[in-house]
């Protein structure tokens, strides 16, 4: 047998893959990545992909960054691992400082831990407890936006609103204010913006007018619902929300997780709107998909309530094992030295500008609904009736067949549900951004062919 049988054999019978039906993955062909290139993964037989989708939405440069990879090898010359639980280490320090100069207005403190769900869980909980030390004892719920996602842990998926990843889990979470959140494409409230005013906010406001005294935080993915398909939110969305929470005293938690590091064309993009959250959550992009990495950060304000006698008990009673890694905070300097070197954010503009215009020709195909894109952030839902907008049935699995369609033209993509997500990384050049498009473009029509449209 050879060592490539061995692999994917194995593959099958030890590893249980996420967020992956084990029955459908068990029949597949498993795709097994053996190493990387820029804008490549190149599999155990050699193959090479394009990767269209960061790895899941984290690669920023691209692979074998040669600076991030020189990073992480002198740190791992000097150490690999120490704790951040009352001792400190140079990469970490360096990296808080970056952070907080880069991040909107306010933010002053960093606390790190390792992937968007953890760093979502201590946002949740140091906000409730800035209330508690403050005295505002009733503040002890949140809201959130349906179609949300902030991560799979028991606190993350309270404050999602997405049903069919979290409905099931419903006995175990607590309860939070799920608020109207804008799906323009299928408006809830039938409107059609801009006439609408933005109504869906309406709700936000009716919650926080008869509950403020309740909710601690107000958490939102800034501009995009991204598990959710992808979801653009319309302009003016944010800012309205910030105002809001100030208006009725309820702190801001911006989850930056899916839309930081450049992703919407500016480094957050709480910029667009020149909002400043109470807090902010980093994660994914933020070692330029190296290692796992996170940061809640948060303002001087909340982080002062936190200060007191050591018999007090006001210290925030949290941690993890591998908070303020050497290595990852290290790998994550280095992409931010990137980024300012190669003028990432710069020459991400002209690639926006293709992406816009390449995906146009998207539009007229039969089963395309809506094309929606935020920078280099890209969601294309496919529906069963234009007219309609019916959607597909979850059996046609017409996201799981187009994507195994681009497979076979060299591009790994993943779908979330019936929408196609496009998410290169930053680095991308322009022709194999070009590239990757055309094979997406002809997945989808030779899916639309076979299913008779
Ligand atoms: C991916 C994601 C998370 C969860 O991050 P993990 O690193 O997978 O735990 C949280 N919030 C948003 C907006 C995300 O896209």
């Amino acid at each position: 047998m050879s060592w490539q049988r061995r692999l994917e054999e194995d593959d099958k019978r030890y590893v249980w893959h996420p967020f992956t039906q084990m029955k459908d993955y068990q029949e597949m062909e498993p795709v097994i990545i053996e190493r990387g290139e820029g804008s490549y993964l190149i599999d155990i037989y050699g193959r090479r992909y394009l990767d269209g989708v960061s790895s899941l939405w984290v690669t920023i440069h691209g692979h074998r960054q040669k600076e991030i990879d020189r990073a992480i090898i002198e740190q791992v010359n000097k150490i690999s691992h120490s704790t951040l639980l009352g001792l400190s280490n140079p990469p970490a320090i360096e990296l808080a400082k970056r952070l907080v100069e880069i991040t909107p207005q306010g933010l002053e403190r960093v606390f790190y831990s390792d992937d968007g769900s953890t760093a979502n869980e201590v946002a949740l909980k140091m906000a409730f407890q800035y209330w508690q030390h403050k005295g505002y004892k009733r503040k002890t719920t949140f809201v959130s936006f349906k179609n949300a996602y902030h991560g799979d842990t028991l606190g993350a998926v309270s404050v999602g609103g997405i049903e069919v990843f979290h409905q099931s889990y419903r006995p175990l979470l607590f309860s939070v204010f799920h608020a109207e959140a804008p799906y323009c494409y299928r408006c809830p409230k039938g409107q059609t913006w801009p006439d609408c005013e933005l109504e869906c906010l309406r709700e936000l406001e009716k919650i926080l007018e008869e509950h403020h005294q309740e909710v601690a935080a107000l958490i939102i993915e800034p501009l995009v619902q991204a598990a959710a398909g992808m979801i653009t939110q319309p302009p003016g969305f944010l800012q309205r929300v910030r105002d809001i929470c100030t208006r009725y005293g309820v702190l801001m938690i911006a989850d930056e997780v899916a839309v930081g590091f450049g992703r919407t064309g500016r480094m957050f993009a709480c910029e667009h709107e020149g909002v400043r959250p109470d807090i902010m959550v980093l994660a994914k992009g933020i070692t330029g998909g190296y290692l796992p990495l996170a940061a809640t950060l948060v303002t001087d304000q909340i982080y002062g309530v936190f200060l007191g006698e050591y018999h007090e008990f006001k210290t925030f009673f949290h941690g993890h094992t591998y908070t303020g890694n050497p290595l990852a905070c290290a790998a994550a300097l280095a992409s931010l030295e990137v980024f300012e070197k190669k003028k990432t954010l710069e020459k991400l503009i002209p690639k926006i500008d293709l992406l816009t215009w390449r995906l146009e020709e998207f539009k007229d195909l039969p089963i395309v609904g809506e094309v929606r894109q935020k920078g280099f952030m890209v969601g294309v839902e496919l529906v069963a009736d234009k007219k309609t907008k019916e959607p597909f049935l979850p059996q046609d699995k017409i996201g799981i067949r187009v994507i195994l369609e681009a497979r076979k033209r060299g591009v790994i993509i993943r779908p979330l549900g019936d929408v196609i997500v496009i998410m290169p990384p930053l680095g991308i050049s322009e022709t194999e951004l070009e590239e990757l498009l055309e094979a997406i473009y002809q997945s989808i029509k030779t899916v639309t062919g076979e299913i008779g449209r």
